[in-house]
C-alpha cells in the first residue's frame, strides 16, 4: 500500500485524485488531506478514506470537522495543518496541489526529508523550482509532475539520456479564443474566458489556458523540472489535446505521449511511478486516443502559436531568460490581473500589460526562498497599482 497525503484536497486536482485512489483501493491508502474552504466537502472525503490527519484552512472551522470525524482523527489548521499532512502523516508520496504559495513550505519540509511529491502546484516549480528541485537531489525525493504536459515529457524521458535531447515541445490546446482576430479579441467576457475546449479546469486555470499564460507557466515549469534551458522549449497548439507533449532527440527521432485529455491519467502515473496502474486491455485503438468507440478516422494537427495576439506566452520566456525572482514575479502578478478581469476590473487585454509592469518592477536575481515571497508580494502590490492606473486612465 502506498500511503498518499494530499494538500489541496477539493481542489480540481485533489478530487481527481480521490478518484484514482477510490478506484485503486488496494494500491493507495490516503493518510492525510488537507482542505481550504469546502468544509463539507473534506468532512465527506475524510468519512469515506478515512485518513490520520485532516487540516483546514481556518482554525475556526476545526470543531465542525472535529465533531464529525472519529474521534482518532488528528483536526489541524492553516500551516501548522499542512506541514502535518506533509510531513507527519508517514506519507510516502504527497500530492501538492493546492493553488499559490500557500503550502510551499509544508512541501518544502516534505522534500527535504525526502518524501516524493507529485506536483500539481505550478507556482511552486514557476517561483520557487529551481530550489525545490535542488532540495529534492540532495533528499534523493523523487519529483513526480502531476501537469499532463510534463507528465509526457517524464514519460518521453524514461530510460533517455539528457544530453541527447534536443527539444521539449508541449502541446496548447490554444484555449477559447484561439481562432479569434486580433479585433476580436477586445470584446473578450469573463463567459466566453471561462469557455474552455477541451479540458475541466478551476477558474483561474481557465483564464489561464485562455491568455496562454497557462503554457507560458508550464515552458518555466519544464525548464525547471528536467533542466533544459527555455530556448530549447517551444510550444505548439494542438486544438484537441490529445498529444501532450513530445521531446526531439539529437538524432532526429521524435518520442509523442498521447491519451485523451484526463487528468486522472497523469495523476494515476503520478501515484503508481514507476509502476503503471492495471486496467481493461479491451481497448479501441481510436478511443485509446480520444475519438468515439465508433469514430472511423481520427486526425492530429499541430499550428505554430501566435505570440502577437497572446502576448502572456512571451512573457513567460521573458521572465525564464531573466531567472532569478523574476518568474516569481510573473506567476504573482497574473494572478492578480487574472482576479481582476474576473472581477470585471480589467479587459483581457489589459492582462499582459498589468503583468509585465509588475514583473519588471519586482523581479531580483537573488534567488532564496525569502527572496521569491518579497518578489511574490511586491509584484502583486505593483499589479493592484498598475489596475488601478489602467482603471484610473480609461474612466477619465
Ligand atoms: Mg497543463
Amino acid at each position: 500500500m502506498k500511503k498518499i497525503a494530499i494538500l489541496g484536497s477539493t481542489g480540481s486536482i485533489g478530487r481527481q485524485t480521490l478518484d484514482v485512489v477510490r478506484a485503486h483501493p488496494h494500491r493507495f491508502q490516503v493518510v492525510a488531506l488537507a482542505a481550504g474552504g469546502r468544509i463539507p466537502e473534506v468532512i465527506e472525503q475524510a468519512t469515506s478514506f478515512r485518513p490520520n490527519i485532516v487540516s483546514v484552512r481556518e482554525p475556526s472551522a476545526t470543531p465542525e470537522v472535529r465533531a464529525a470525524l472519529d474521534r482518532s482523527v488528528r483536526v489541524v489548521s492553516g500551516s501548522e495543518g499542512l506541514h502535518a499532512v506533509a510531513v507527519e502523516s508517514g506519507a510516502d508520496l504527497v500530492v501538492a496541489a493546492t493553488d499559490g504559495a500557500v503550502a510551499f513550505d509544508a512541501v518544502f519540509a516534505a522534500v527535504e526529508r525526502g518524501i516524493s511529491i507529485a506536483v500539481a502546484n505550478k507556482e511552486l516549480i514557476v517561483a520557487a523550482g529551481e530550489l525545490f528541485i535542488a532540495a529534492a537531489r540532495k533528499s534523493n525525493a523523487a519529483i513526480l509532475p502531476v501537469d499532463s504536459e510534463h507528465s509526457a515529457i517524464f514519460q518521453c524521458l524514461v530510460g533517455e539520456p539528457k544530453e541527447r535531447i534536443a527539444k521539449l515541445i508541449l502541446t496548447a490546446s490554444g484555449g477559447p479564443f484561439w481562432t479569434r482576430d486580433r479585433e476580436a479579441m477586445h470584446h473578450i467576457t469573463v463567459a466566453d474566458a471561462l469557455q474552455h475546449p477541451t479540458w475541466q479546469m478551476g477558474m483561474k486555470n481557465t483564464i489561464d489556458s485562455a491568455t496562454l499564460m497557462n503554457k507560458g507557466l508550464e515552458v518555466i515549469e519544464a525548464s525547471r523540472l528536467f533542466g533544459i534551458p527555455g530556448d530549447r522549449i517551444e510550444v505548439l497548439v494542438h486544438r484537441t489535446s490529445i498529444v501532450h507533449a513530445f521531446v526531439v532527440f539529437t538524432d532526429g527521432n521524435v518520442k509523442a505521449q498521447l491519451a485523451p485529455p484526463d487528468m486522472r491519467l497523469p495523476i494515476g502515473y503520478a501515484l503508481a511511478y514507476p509502476d503503471r496502474l492495471p486496467g481493461s486491455t479491451d481497448v479501441d485503438p481510436l478511443a485509446a486516443i480520444g475519438g468515439g468507440r465508433e469514430a472511423a478516422s481520427t486526425a492530429l494537427g499541430f499550428e505554430r502559436p501566435d505570440a502577437d495576439r497572446f502576448p502572456c506566452l512571451g512573457l513567460a520566456y521573458k521572465a525564464l531568460a531573466q531567472g532569478g525572482t523574476a518568474p516569481a514575479a510573473l506567476s504573482a502578478a497574473n494572478e492578480i490581473a487574472v482576479r481582476s478581469f474576473v472581477e470585471g476590473g480589467i479587459p483581457f487585454e489589459a492582462i499582459p500589460v498589468v503583468i509585465e509592469a509588475a514583473m519588471d518592477h519586482a523581479a531580483g536575481h537573488e534567488l532564496t526562498l525569502d527572496a521569491v515571497r518579497e518578489a511574490d508580494r511586491r509584484a502583486r502590490e505593483r499589479a493592484e497599482v498598475e489596475i488601478r492606473a489602467w482603471t484610473a486612465a480609461t474612466r477619465r
